[in-house]
């Protein structure tokens, strides 16, 4: 049993060690003397980029350019313990890995979410998905393999991980073919659970990525939910069938699975944060990035995007080192993020603002420029290169 309690000095303690979790601990340890202990607990030995997976499906990237062991982390003083978290118990701010147990005085849950392909039947039998590494490697063989026939892309719930993935991803596949020359021969179609793009960042950003599908001939399908799936064909609750060569697809999302026997579960399953504080109703204990719930004036949720996870990170670690210094400047969540969307190979949008302006988010976006590309470039040159 590990009790960090062991001097007057506050540890703290970061479950997951994802975009959210490895911001976290940086920023920690470089606000805290070493006297103070910061414990990172991840499942995995190593982290891999996400928001790069679609370089990876368009053969951009290779998996190894975006993966980088959490070892890294040690080298700047920060525990590390890879191990499947199996019970957190909030009050005691205790966390149990692997029949261990690990105490901090301050806990940042950042677990991230789970995948739930399997509530759709045949699902992840007929497809592939971009949402994860392997999937990103395997469509990148399937499209350079495709010779005709017809892509579906599709969004299997309203609620997935970055709105604006599954939109990136026809377009980026939509290039690959062009840029094959084969375009003519293969359709796309994008068949999504949501009403429109990235509904909860408001109309006009909706509109300017319907013009975009559009203007590249991807036909769009909004609110098609799909029931199951089939070897080459797709279901949906309207009673269509649809048929495909090739079925990428964004799995629905579920709370991280440790969360469902844990008294931080909210009742929506995930984890209820003050919007700002990112506190849960446990003192000293915070969560952050996509395994909260934060619901938004329009009834829909905070996007599970790794900008925010990384601007929540950053809040709750000043503020954790705030109160450890005795000083009593405090910071806030606020709310402001942007996303980028890719739309070919040196291209991308960006949309941006306040998701937290009453009574409605209120976003711009900016028209696909080489600029946002090279913008989302230097982020991801920033997590690989100094993150670990
Ligand atoms: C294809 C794709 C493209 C994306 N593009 C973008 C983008 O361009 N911009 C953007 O902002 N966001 C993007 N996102 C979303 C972004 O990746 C996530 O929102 C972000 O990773 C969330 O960070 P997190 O720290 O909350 O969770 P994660 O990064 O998912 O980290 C959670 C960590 O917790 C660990 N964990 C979970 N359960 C346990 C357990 N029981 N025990 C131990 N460890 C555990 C996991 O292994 C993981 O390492 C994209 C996502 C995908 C899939």
């Amino acid at each position: 049993m590990t009790k960090s309690k062991d001097s007057n000095n506050d540890s703290v303690v970061i479950l997951g060690g994802g975009i959210g979790g490895i911001a976290a601990a940086n920023r920690l340890r470089r606000r805290l003397g070493g006297e103070h202990r910061i414990t990172l607990i991840n499942k995995y030995p190593e982290f891999s980029f996400a928001p790069s997976y679609l370089w990876v499906m368009t053969g951009a990237r290779k998996a190894s350019q975006i993966t980088k062991p959490l070892s890294g982390l040690q080298r700047r003083g920060i525990d590390l313990e890879i191990g499947n978290i199996e019970e957190i118990d909030p009050v005691e701010r205790k966390v149990t890995v692997q029949g261990r147990e690990i105490y901090g005085d301050h806990l940042i849950v950042a677990l991230g979410a789970d995948y739930n392909a399997e509530s759709i039947p045949g699902l992840a039998d007929s497809g592939t998905t971009f949402a994860t590494l392997l999937g990103a490697e395997s469509l990148s063989r399937s499209i350079a393999e495709i010779q005709r026939g017809k892509v579906v892309i599709n969004t299997a719930a309203a609620l997935y991980r970055c709105p604006a993935a599954p939109y990136e991803s026809a377009l980026l596949i939509d290039a690959m073919l062009r840029r094959k020359g084969i375009r003519g021969r293969v359709d796309i179609e994008l068949h999504a659970a949501e009403p429109a793009p990235l509904a909860v960042a408001g109309s006009n950003v909706s509109e300017a990525v319907k013009e975009i599908l559009h203007q590249r001939s991807i036909d769009y399908y909004p609110s098609h939910q799909i029931t199951s799936a089939e070897n080459g064909l797709l279901h949906f609750s309207d009673g269509q069938s649809v048929s495909f060569d090739l079925l990428a697809y964004m799995p629905p999302i579920k709370p991280p699975s440790v969360l469902s026997t844990s008294k931080l579960a909210g009742s929506t399953g995930w984890i209820e944060v003050d919007p700002n504080s990112l506190l849960t109703q446990f003192p000293g204990v915070y969560a952050i990035g996509d395994n909260t719930n934060i619901p938004l004036q329009i009834g829909k949720p905070l996007p599970r995007a790794g900008v925010f996870a990384h601007s929540q990170a950053l809040v709750v670690a000043d503020n954790i080192a705030s109160m450890i210094k005795g000083d009593s400047h405090t910071a806030a969540f606020d709310g402001h993020g942007g996303c980028f969307l890719e739309s070919d190979f040196h291209r991308a949008s960006y949309a941006s603002g306040n998701f937290y302006a009453p009574p409605s988010p209120k976003v711009n976006v900016k028209s696909p420029s080489r600029r946002s590309h090279i913008a989302k470039v230097v982020f991801e040159y920033n997590v690989m290169r100094r993150w670990l």
